[in-house]
């Protein structure tokens, strides 16, 4: 699969590819460290980062996974600004409480706006003034957009950001009993996101916070250099996240209480004795990991404040029952990277590789190896197989390297030897295995591993 807008041929010598052989002196973590060795981002200010094209695909790849996902149950997606208008958070009354993590502006008029830190007031807004009875209900809707938060620490590059990428979406159901079936199918829904993208990520059970609310879980990939400290029983790592039929609300609700069934919180949901009376000594994981999403269901607690009603079948006015769910679309890369690497660089998955295939050709003054590598470029295009071809007039043992590094999946090497025999070499980046394979046969093998 490529995105509409991705260019499926890009050429390294075209490329704005800037890969650094030295470790950065400011990456405390793998994931920083090689997305600014493998030239994915640059940072523009602390905590804030440029995303050059290879990390930019990636993000779209990610972003279209998401996507996918949240139209498979329905979900609608739209676009809200970037910037808010203070007004709406002091009706809700979260002006003054969200403090500095909230960036504040004034325009020419002396008006106070706000880089959107997250979106309830602004949608709840919308849905006031939108909605007007039982009828327009339930309403499930999500946009994929940057947010901003003045984190007093940012650190570990896109991992916690200032600014950042991330899907929220947002339900408004008629009553606290539709609210929870809503609830159960996103639940399930970002099972299937994060298992798509070959993550294997834990519900469980977290606190409300700033966003407040009746029931919230978090969403955590299991990763040394995770900023949280997680505890939950092992089993649950063996659930099957597609195991679920997304369209039957009582299935739903029974895989809700089957992950949920098993013991896994966060620090600060942590309580020693429970962890001991429902987890077996030998079944008792504590681990670090990574919050990649955070889903919650908080019924009236903006719909009431800012009067978000609809007319229920008697014409009496109703508060709408809402949720809001988030996933960190920029952090999903740097979890990535974290759970697939190794010494030479990234080993991404093929479903949210930058590329699929790397086309490496060791030897740019031979013709045959030029027409080869060309042929076998445009096997791939007409195949949908993202593809870059690394064109340059390099020695073989620089390509390989920065091949490995930047993660391409599967590396097709054309040298003058196999081409010979019509023959080309193959390198899978996840198991560093290489063979050969013939030239015809590559895009059905390929396309087999995808
Ligand atoms: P955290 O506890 O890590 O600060 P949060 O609870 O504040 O996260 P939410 O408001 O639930 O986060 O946001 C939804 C998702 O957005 C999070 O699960 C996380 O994946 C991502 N996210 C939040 N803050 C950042 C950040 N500073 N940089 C990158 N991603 C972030
Ligand atoms: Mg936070």
């Amino acid at each position: 699969m490529h995105g509409q807008f991705l260019n499926p041929l890009m050429y390294c010598s075209q490329m704005l590819l800037p890969t650094l052989r030295e470790d950065p002196a400011e990456a405390q973590i793998t994931s920083h460290r090689l997305m600014l060795r493998a030239g994915m981002i640059r940072q523009s200010a602390s905590g804030i980062y440029s995303w050059l094209p290879l990390g930019y695909r990636c993000l779209k790849k990610m972003e279209q996974i998401v996507r996918e996902e949240q139209d498979n149950i329905g979900a609608q997606e739209f676009l809200m600004a970037t910037i808010q208008t203070a007004d709406y958070w002091r009706e809700s009354g979260r002006y003054d409480d969200y403090g500095k993590e909230m960036l504040r502006i004034k325009d020419r008029h002396d008006r106070d706006l706000l880089y959107g830190p997250t979106n309830e007031e602004v949608i709840t807004a919308i849905m006031r003034d939108t909605i007007k009875s039982y009828r327009d209900l339930p309403k499930n809707i999500y946009h994929i957009q940057w947010k901003f938060r003045d984190e007093i620490r940012p650190r570990f590059g896109v991992m916690r950001g200032r600014e950042f990428y991330m899907k929220d979406g947002y339900s408004f159901d008629i009553d606290k009993d539709n609210a929870t079936k809503t609830y159960h199918k996103i639940f399930a829904s970002y099972l299937r996101t994060y298992a798509r993208m070959g993550l294997k990520a834990i519900p469980m059970r977290a606190d409300t916070g700033a966003i407040g609310g009746d029931q919230s879980h978090e969403f955590i990939i299991l990763a040394d250099t995770g900023e949280s400290e997680v505890f939950a029983h092992q089993d649950i790592l063996s659930l099957d996240p597609f195991a679920v039929n997304i369209d039957n609300d009582d299935a739903l609700r029974q895989n809700f209480d089957q992950w949920t069934g098993f013991y896994a919180a966060t620090e600060e949901m942590f309580s020693q004795d429970d962890f001991n009376q429902y987890v077996p000594k030998n079944k008792q994981m504590c681990a670090r990991g990574i919050e990649v999403g955070h889903i919650f269901y908080f019924g009236t607690k903006y719909s009431e404040p800012m009067q978000a009603y609809y007319l229920d079948h008697e014409g009496k006015k109703q508060l709408m029952h809402s949720g809001s769910y988030g996933i960190g679309v920029s952090r999903l890369i740097g979890a990535t990277i974290e759970a697939y690497h190794d010494d030479h660089g990234i080993k991404f998955p093929i479903t949210t590789a930058p590329f699929i295939a790397g086309v490496i050709n060791i030897n740019m003054q031979d013709a045959a190896c030029c027409d080869y590598a060309q042929r076998l470029n445009e096997q791939l295009i007409n195949a949908n197989i993202d593809v870059l071809y690394d064109d340059r007039d390099e020695r073989a043992g620089i390509k390989f390297a920065q091949m490995d590094l930047i993660g391409i999946p599967f590396h097709l090497i054309i040298g003058p030897k196999a081409i010979k025999n019509n023959m080309v070499e193959i390198k899978n980046r996840h198991t560093n295995e290489r063979s050969h394979i013939a030239f015809d046969q590559v895009v059905a093998y390929l396309q087999n591993m995808m």
